[in-house]
């Protein structure tokens, strides 16, 4: 069976969690530390702090941004739900601005969404592909707006020759299917001393000095189990991004005579799905699987159309909506063979 997505663990991986369990040293240890510092100078950021997961990464940025009831963040309705849940978790409410052929929030729609209650531009880099970050900072700069970057499907995309998340505050997650993993994790990068202590004290129940607790807190921590996978996982990143560009290369180069649309292979992109569009999809789908391969809708229905988001199920995105009808994720993760991608595009053609 070939499938979407695979962890790629290796011994490295294997002794470093073995290290860890002999230590005694299971949580709050060393490895965190070591973890954060690494994952800071990859990204190019000044501050990183670990976190339990993705959500609670863009839970503990929004509210260290000062995030609260009644402002209003502006996001993408195409994305995974944790982006807007973030926003209602800080009490805020999200405004969703449509996307654009990039699948990325569309920058020429966001100006008029902007009110007096706007506090912050939440950016998703869909898929490992990085957005329009540069149209993005002039509105924020323009109306004062504070810009926070889910890079939960982009660790290690550029944009400009800069790593996503380098320049604002930038949220990731390191769930098992994503471009690295420690099962459960995530990471908050920031240049802001301020945000950095802030968020410090959100992930251990406000506090900084042990059982004084000076605000409302939760307990996002993760352990020093997931930071040891993380510090060898983080050492093969560039390989496993190249090799996602690579296999996204050689399927864009073998289905081109399909009628299929096939992802634009831009700068920086570093493929967390690769996502081919067509009026077929449960035909492909199912011509897949009879060959035994996987493929997924990254995602079937966008957020405001969901149940969760009745209050936004009258509103209408006409680009996420329609491409929410097209997208059909095919298996583009570092494990998989020539043989593998072979039999993946004469399955398509
Ligand atoms: C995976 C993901 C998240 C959440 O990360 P978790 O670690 O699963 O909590 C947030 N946003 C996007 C776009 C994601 O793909």
């Amino acid at each position: 069976m070939i499938t979407t997505a695979k962890p790629v663990i290796g011994k490295e991986e294997k002794d470093a969690v073995l290290k860890v369990l002999d230590s005694g040293m299971l949580a709050q240890g060393s490895k965190v530390k070591e973890f954060e510092s690494e994952f800071a100078s990859y990204i190019g950021s000044k501050h990183a702090i670990a976190t339990s997961n993705g959500t609670t990464a863009l839970h503990a940025a929004l509210l260290a941004h000062d995030i609260k009831q009644d402002d209003e963040v502006i996001t993408t309705p195409f994305t995974f739900i944790a982006t807007a849940n973030s926003i209602k978790m800080a009490g805020a409410k999200p405004v969703f601005v449509d996307i654009d052929e990039t699948f990325n929030i569309n920058p020429d729609l966001i100006e008029e969404k902007i009110t007096s209650k706007t506090k912050a531009i939440l950016v998703v880099h869909l898929y490992g592909r990085p957005a329009n970050l540069t149209k993005i900072q002039e509105i924020a700069n323009k109306h004062n707006l504070i810009i926070i970057e889910d890079c939960a499907q982009a660790v290690g995309a550029e944009y400009r020759k800069k790593k996503v998340g380098s320049e604002n505050t930038g949220c990731f997650s390191f769930y098992a299917t994503k471009n690295m993993t420690t099962g459960e994790g995530g990471m908050v990068t920031t240049n802001n001393k301020e945000v950095e202590e802030k968020i410090r004290k959100i992930i251990e129940h406000g506090s900084k000095e042990k059982y004084s607790h000076e605000f409302l807190g939760y307990n996002y921590r993760i352990t020093d189990i997931a930071a040891a996978i993380g510090i060898e996982q983080l050492k093969k990143l560039k390989d496993f991004n190249c090799a996602r560009r690579t296999n996204a290369f050689y399927l864009n180069q073998k289905l081109k005579q399909t009628k299929l649309i096939l992802p634009n292979i831009t700068e920086g992109h570093v493929f967390h799905q690769y996502i081919i569009r067509t009026d077929k999809r449960e035909e492909l789908m199912n011509k897949l699987l009879e060959k035994d391969i996987l493929s997924a809708i990254h995602y079937p229905l966008p957020i405001h159309k969901q149940h969760a988001y009745k209050e936004h199920n009258h509103e209408t995105f006409p680009v996420a909506e329609r491409l929410s009808e097209e997208v059909l994720s095919l298996p583009v993760h570092p494990s998989l063979s020539l043989e593998d991608l072979d039999k993946i595009a004469e399955a398509l053609e």
